[in-house]
């Protein structure tokens, strides 16, 4: 058996949630203490990821004052979390440009951090992945940056249904431009654009030979209905829960339900251990 790679799941300070958004998740989530104490202490999440099956996972944070409430304290605050075991807990930061004075000074210093990659969520931070281009110049940096320290940038796409989310931001087409102007980037589109945009991130995912995507909040029932041609592209396919999000209440069950599908064996090998494997060395 080979060592499993969960690439998104939120363990954020729930402090920092704005009440209204901190109410929408919680009313989703069955057994909202468990959340709250694998987002205190580190040690449990770990036992939890044993429990399933979980070698390695990927801490998603990003700076959202528009939408979810979360600040730049959150860099700190998942550095120090995956400081308990550094080889099995990813941490996913985030350099919002129109919340940061020098934004390739901060992507500098989260990787110093120990932060292995950003998110990017265009929808809760209202601008395009490529605004650099037009009206966010200093969002050139962030990429410029995270490419020279081979950090993999995340990209949200697909809906939200938090309030104050602004959709036409989570389009993967708008992510096309990073493939051109930053070919050394590795971009992740996750969630594959769904349930609008599927066709769209397959298209990315084909053309950019640095683009991937994954398939956390995706419902494995839905996952070949949306993905029929995956296996074509699996060497650039990450496995993901977007655990504890609406509809994911137990990540062992996420990663069951998509060893249950009728995937080929080695595509799934890379979906859910080699590519991630690649993408963030031990
Ligand atoms: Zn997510």
């Amino acid at each position: 058996m080979y060592p499993i790679t969960d690439i998104h799941v939120h363990i954020q300070p729930l402090r920092q949630f704005h009440s209204q958004a901190a109410e929408q998740v919680r009313r989703g989530h069955p057994n909202w203490a468990q959340v709250e104490e694998f987002c205190e202490k580190p040690s449990a999440f770990l036992k939890y990821l044993d429990a399933a099956g979980v070698d390695r996972a990927g801490l998603v944070n990003y700076v959202s004052p528009e939408v979810t409430g979360f600040t730049a304290e959150v860099n700190d605050w998942v550095a120090q979390y995956a400081s308990a075991d550094p080889r099995r807990l990813i941490a996913f930061g985030s350099v919002h440009p129109r919340c940061t004075p020098d934004t390739a000074a901060e992507t500098d210093r989260l990787a110093a951090l120990g932060i292995r990659a950003l998110k990017i969520h265009p929808s809760h931070q209202w601008f395009a992945p490529n605004a650099y281009r037009e009206e966010l110049p200093s969002l050139r940096a962030v990429y410029e940056r995270a490419a020279a320290h081979r950090m993999p940038v995340m990209i949200h796409t697909g809906t939200s249904v938090f309030r104050n989310a602004r959709n036409l931001y989570a389009q993967p087409l708008l992510a096309d431009d990073l493939g051109v102007d930053f070919p050394e980037l590795v971009v992740i589109l996750a969630h594959g654009g769904r349930p609008l945009w599927m066709n769209e991130a397959f298209f990315l995912v084909r053309r950019h030979p640095n683009f991937y995507m994954d398939i956390s909040s995706i419902p494995a029932r839905r996952l070949l209905e949306y993905f029929p041609r995956i296996e074509e592209i699996a060497d650039k396919v990450l496995f993901g829960t977007d655990w504890p999000g609406f509809g994911m209440n137990d990540l062992g069950a996420g990663l069951e339900a998509f060893r249950a599908l009728p995937i080929a064996e080695p595509a799934k090998c890379k979906i859910l251990s080699e590519n991630a494997a690649r993408l963030f060395p031990q």
